[in-house]
């Protein structure tokens, strides 16, 4: 057996009630088998990917917090310290009821290979707990923050580890979290969080860094296929914080934001989003209800409950925004069938299963990779950390800038390694191929630690 495969019998073991964990491990070590094949007795010898399947550690704590009412609960926080090989653990905190272990794993790991892609120097890490965000108040919130942090301070740093938002956890949670760290440690170390709000340290564009950094991808590929922004059809599902900054950036291009997605089902805009309904999705977030039903009230547009618009909405290219496997076979058949889509621009980590990929690529749809389009958020926050350290304020130019230029050169990087290992056009194998370089020579010049 080859030496991935015997690696990948190994986690299929060993972590089997971690169902994602699986999936993106056998994902990501499949498609770097060219590299490993051509390393196979070295890497072998020094059971690097072992190493790499294995999170470097784990830390999970009880976070108990008083509702408004007086009531006690409890709730569980993790933080996986996956990998330090090319930078301090980096990565954001997830907020959801339906967070596992296995969860927090799958993104740490996938963290790992997507801040490699930054080009920064960057090491993989993700936190999180299982408390539900929606329906609490601001006090609520703040007081749960604040336990969460008392949990964790005293495994995070500036140089150690570096947490910043995910789902259920934005500006407003980050800032809760840094105000209760200064006082555990009575420093002002601003470098310890990213995402903060800007008067706390924070960066300017830090918000919209994910979406806009996706639409920065996105030109850079459809300038390749010979398409443009302007006048394109997209359809997103989500309309958080992410899905926001992708629709605000589409709209201002010329693209038309055709359909947004919630729990509750999806909305559809055959017109186009306009700036006014763009802006709306911030106070549909603020609201925390989680239902988009409330853009369709507001503005009187078709709303579907319960379904996706994958394959039920014509658009040029599908957007996911919002979770992991969002897009499973039942839909990707939905998709070809529907006929219009060229193009999956995958935002959400994970939003698409592999076997639903299959059916899509063999449909000729080009499927390009979250650990690329999704890393600008986790960019900026390195520019971010890189502000703080210096103890300076940098502008939004500069950060803007500089986000475009990570930006294309993730996709160049890319799109170069696919073409390296014998793959041309495989962006998916390429994103992996290329970050997997990265980290198992930094780990193999590290020695075995
Ligand atoms: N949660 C975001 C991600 O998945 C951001 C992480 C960060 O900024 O550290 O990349």
């Amino acid at each position: 057996m080859s030496y991935v495969d015997d690696v990948l019998e190994v986690v299929r073991k060993k972590d089997a009630d971690e169902q994602e964990f699986v999936q993106t491990v056998t994902e990501i070590l499949d498609s770097i088998r060219p590299l490993v094949d051509k390393n196979e007795d070295r890497y072998r010898s020094l059971a690097l990917l072992e190493r790499l399947v294995e999170p470097e550690k784990i830390i999970t704590f009880r976070i108990p917090w008083e509702d408004d009412e007086g009531k006690i609960h409890v709730n569980r926080g993790w933080k996986i310290q996956y990998s330090s090989a090319i930078g301090p653990y980096k990565g954001g905190i997830r907020f959801s009821p339906d967070v596992t272990l296995g969860t927090l794993k799958f993104l740490a790991f996938e963290q790992t290979f997507k801040n490699s892609l930054t080009g920064l120097p960057i090491g993989g890490g993700k936190g999180g707990s299982d408390f539900d965000p929606q329906g609490k108040s601001d006090r609520e919130l703040m007081r749960f923050c604040q336990s969460f942090m008392t949990g964790l301070y005293h495994y995070i740093g500036a140089n150690m580890d570096c947490p910043a938002g995910d789902l259920g956890c934005g500006g407003t949670e980050i800032g809760y979290m840094f105000g209760q760290y200064k006082r555990l440690i009575n420093t002002y170390e601003s470098g310890v969080l990213s995402g903060k709000p800007v008067a706390s340290g924070g960066i300017v564009g830090r918000d919209t860094a994910t979406g806009y950094g996706a639409v920065y991808l996105m030109q850079e590929l459809f300038e390749e296929k010979g398409c443009s922004i302007d006048g394109m059809k997209f359809a997103l599902s989500g309309f958080g914080n992410v899905a926001w900054g992708v629709a605000k950036k589409l709209t201002e291009l010329g693209g038309k934001v055709v359909a947004l997605s919630g729990p509750d089902g999806y909305v559809h805009i055959p017109e186009g989003m306009s700036a006014d309904q763009v802006d709306y999705m911030l106070e549909m977030r603020a609201s925390r209800r989680n239902k988009v039903k409330d853009f369709a009230d507001k503005y009187g547009v078709y709303f579907s409950p319960y379904e996706k618009p994958w394959g039920r909405v014509k658009a040029d290219v599908y957007v996911p925004c919002a979770t992991q496997n969002d897009i499973s076979i039942k839909e990707a058949l939905r998709i070809t069938s529907e006929g219009t889509c060229k193009f999956l621009v995958e935002v959400a980590n994970m939003p698409t299963t592999p076997d639903a990929i299959g059916v899509l690529v063999n449909a000729g749809i080009v499927v390009a990779p979250y650990k690329a389009v999704n890393a600008g958020g986790v960019a900026v926050s390195a520019m971010e950390m890189s502000q703080n350290s210096e103890k300076s304020v940098w502008t939004l130019d500069k950060v803007d800038k500089k986000l475009r230029e990570i930006m294309k050169n993730i996709y160049r990087e890319i799109e170069a390694a696919a073409e390296k290992y014998g793959m041309p056009g495989n962006l998916i194998a390429g994103a992996n191929l290329a970050a997997a370089e990265k980290v198992l020579k930094a780990m193999e010049e590290q020695g075995v630690c």
